[in-house]
């Protein structure tokens, strides 16, 4: 099998002040793994015209694809087509169908075309245009030391249909079949990551196929596999084989394997389940509420969710009893469950679950430091409550592991 190299540059100042975030890589490493290229880089550049011609040489130099997103604009900054032919060592020519085409997209919204636009139809003289259906900015191709460079608007909408429909077509033909890459994720939670690392260090080595990767958020571990192979089907094998292993490691630590979000996942369980659900929240503020109404289709299970901060609100919303709060505290495992039974009740769910904790970075005591999270659950009458003590990573962290947790019992429990 043989291995091609491919590198991704996105151009535009707004990545590298930090106001917006390169998806365009992401989304363009992903396609070019899947036809079998190896990734090799990605880069990220102002619009300074200098930088944008040097990242070019420098990614052709090394690859023997490239794929620029950004800078293709009608204005000042947007500058790639001048760095490309700087980088290549030719002039600029003008392309009267480019113009065409440019009018016409204005034409048919009933405006002048600017002149201003003119500057999208003059492209590097040695290179072939890539019409663009789904703007203005043409983009381009031509070979630059060997590479062959591609040229996309910086638009993720117009980056993609381009992408599918012009580019990758043109690398299946031009490279043949160089394999292709499979993809296995495997979520674990309650292992801590070195841990886990350990166990399956002898996946890791940085130059072994499959290649695997462990990565930490909010507590909850991905492996990530990536196998590559002649046929889809060699590197699912591949990927299984590892994904076995990791399996062994994570015990009962592992939650489940996909690509999808945990809330996805837990939402999606509950909507196969039938599972009528009433949340009620403190610490979280609505977070679990908000992260399974981003699931389609859990209206037909999801039916309230309180977020009731104050004791007033668990004594009012929930009918939490007053003298809980005095005997226990906000944050206890008797006010948890107390809080899911109360969901439950008020709404006639099956399952009430709640969450009540210190997110900090104040209101912490020696007996319920801060990352102290209480949980309650009440399924068919039955309650039950736990709580955890986690690290004290911030108010976010707290907040987004306790989410997770529930996540976590929606798929252990039901
Ligand atoms: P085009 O090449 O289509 O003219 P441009 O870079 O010249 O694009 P901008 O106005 O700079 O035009 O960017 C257009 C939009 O695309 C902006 O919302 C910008 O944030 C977004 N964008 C540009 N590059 C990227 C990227 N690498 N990842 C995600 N979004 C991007
Ligand atoms: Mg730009």
């Amino acid at each position: 099998m043989r291995e091609a190299a491919a590198e991704v540059l996105a151009i535009g100042d707004e990545l590298t002040h930090g106001f917006a975030i390169d998806t365009n890589s992401a989304h363009i490493a992903r396609e070019l793994e899947q036809l079998g290229f190896v990734m090799r880089a990605f880069t990220v550049v102002s619009d300074e015209p200098h930088a944008v011609c040097d990242a070019i040489r420098n990614a052709c130099s090394r690859a023997e694809v490239v794929i620029a997103t950004g800078g293709l604009g009608p204005t000042e900054d947007d500058r790639t087509r001048a760095a490309a032919a700087a980088a290549a060592g030719v002039e600029l020519r003008f392309d009267a169908d480019s113009w065409d085409r440019i009018a016409r997209w204005f034409a048919g919204r009933g405006v002048q075309p600017p002149e201003r636009n003119r500057v999208q139809a003059y492209l590097p003289e040695s290179a072939e245009v890539l019409r663009n259906d789904w703007g203005t900015a043409p983009g381009f191709a031509m070979r630059i030391d060997g590479a062959l460079l591609f040229s996309l608007p910086g638009v993720p909408r117009e980056m993609k249909n381009m992408l599918s429909e012009l580019v990758l077509p043109r690398l299946r033909a031009e490279f043949g079949d160089l394999g292709t890459t499979a993809f296995h994720e495997l979520r674990l939670l309650g292992m801590a990551e070195a841990e886990l690392g350990q166990g399956i260090a002898h996946l890791m080595p940085s130059d072994r196929n499959p290649n695997v990767g462990i990565t930490a958020h909010s507590g909850l571990l991905t492996v990530r596999i990536a196998a590559r192979a002649a046929t889809i089907d060699d590197a699912r094998a591949l990927a299984e084989r590892d994904a076995a292993e990791v399996r062994a490691q994570a015990g009962a630590h592992l939650l489940y394997e996909g690509s999808e979000r945990i809330e996805e996942r837990a939402g999606k369980l509950l909507i196969e389940k039938g599972m009528t659900l009433a949340l009620a929240e403190s610490c979280t503020g609505g977070m679990v509420a908000a992260e399974l109404a981003g699931v389609p289709g859990i209206s037909a299970v999801l039916l309230a969710g309180y977020v009731t901060y104050a004791d007033m609100a668990k004594v009012r919303d929930l009918e939490v009893p007053a003298s809980l709060l005095v005997a226990h505290g906000a944050v206890s495992v008797e006010v948890a469950a107390s809080m899911a039974v109360g969901a439950a009740r008020r709404t006639g769910a099956r399952l009430g679950v709640a969450v009540t904790g210190i997110a900090g970075p104040s209101g912490g005591t020696p007996e319920k430091p801060v990352g102290t999270v209480c949980f309650g659950w009440c399924l068919d009458g039955h309650a039950e409550s736990w709580r955890l003590r986690l690290p004290d990573l911030g108010r976010r962290f707290v907040r987004e592991r306790s989410t997770i947790e529930v996540c976590a019992a929606i798929l252990r429990r039901l």
